[in-house]
């Protein structure tokens, strides 16, 4: 039973990258655009964020990493 949840979290997770929605994206505490996870202006401070939620918010994809 533990092992069929885990699975089915998975999948959902899986869904969701393919949908392009779910994917996990960082923002900074004062810039206005978001991030890949390894980018360099992500060295100060980095908070991770969804990122149609970025986008959302008002967020731009970082034109260095392109996310
Ligand atoms: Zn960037």
């Amino acid at each position: 039973m533990g092992l069929v949840g885990a699975l089915a979290v998975v999948c959902f997770i899986c869904w969701q990258r393919a949908e392009g929605e779910g994917e996990e994206v960082f923002i900074t505490d004062l810039g206005k655009k978001y991030h890949r996870e390894d980018c360099v202006h992500l060295q100060d401070s980095r908070v991770a964020i969804l990122r149609n939620q970025a986008e959302a918010e008002g967020y731009e994809a970082c034109g260095v990493c392109q996310p």
